[in-house]
């Protein structure tokens, strides 16, 4: 984004759209994991709070019952541009082993953040660990990761809404849209 114009905010992914595609996709995973008596859902925090929420709701109707955790890691500094870095900042605090367990994220990029999230979640012994991802950007990908579910794959462009952020703003948006500075 160049300071000197406004960036524009162009629809990608409505909301009606998103909740048609989440209940096909936790229709899917409810009938993977059906039987257990536990699905351990671990969010990426922050992009992934809403994505979680509603696929929460969505598991409630499966009749599939829920622990829920967060992990904090961080790859992106304030800007666009990945820095190649991972780090975590706050682990999970429910145990996962010998559980039913499912990593999810926003958005799948070069891979390293959700490499980095089920390296270390491995180590940690579920019984079974699944990765699912709102949106994939297969075009950036730097290391091979490819997440068991998928929501939407998408072109080269920068997301916001939906829990996606640039700078911290836009998160609450009910629609995906590519942030542009183009007029
Ligand atoms: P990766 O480690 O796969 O490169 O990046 C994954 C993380 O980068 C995501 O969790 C997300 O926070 C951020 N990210 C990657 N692409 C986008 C994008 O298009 N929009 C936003 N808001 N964040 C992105
Ligand atoms: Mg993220």
């Amino acid at each position: 984004m160049n300071g000197h114009r406004q960036p524009t905010l162009m629809p990608l992914i409505v909301e009606r759209d998103i909740k048609t595609r989440l209940a096909q996709l936790v229709g899917e995973i409810a009938e993977e994991a059906s039987g257990q008596q536990l699905v351990v859902v671990i969010g990426l925090l922050k992009g992934s709070f809403m994505f979680l929420a509603d696929m929460a709701r969505l598991f409630y109707i499966h009749s599939i019952p829920l622990a829920i955790d967060f992990m904090m890691v961080s790859s992106y500094g304030a800007g666009t541009e990945s820095s190649g870095r991972v780090e975590m900042t706050r682990d999970i605090t429910t145990s996962i082993e010998n559980q039913w367990t499912l990593l999810v994220d926003d958005i799948l990029d070069t891979g390293r953040t959700m490499e980095f999230a089920e390296h270390h979640l491995r180590q940690k012994r579920p019984s079974k660990l699944k990765t699912c991802v709102l949106l994939d950007k297969p075009d950036r990908r730097v290391v091979p990761f490819h997440a068991d579910y998928v929501g939407f794959t998408i072109p080269d462009e920068f997301v916001v809404g939906y829990g996606l952020d640039h700078n911290g703003r836009y998160r609450e948006l009910p629609n995906l849209s590519v942030l542009s500075d183009k007029p």
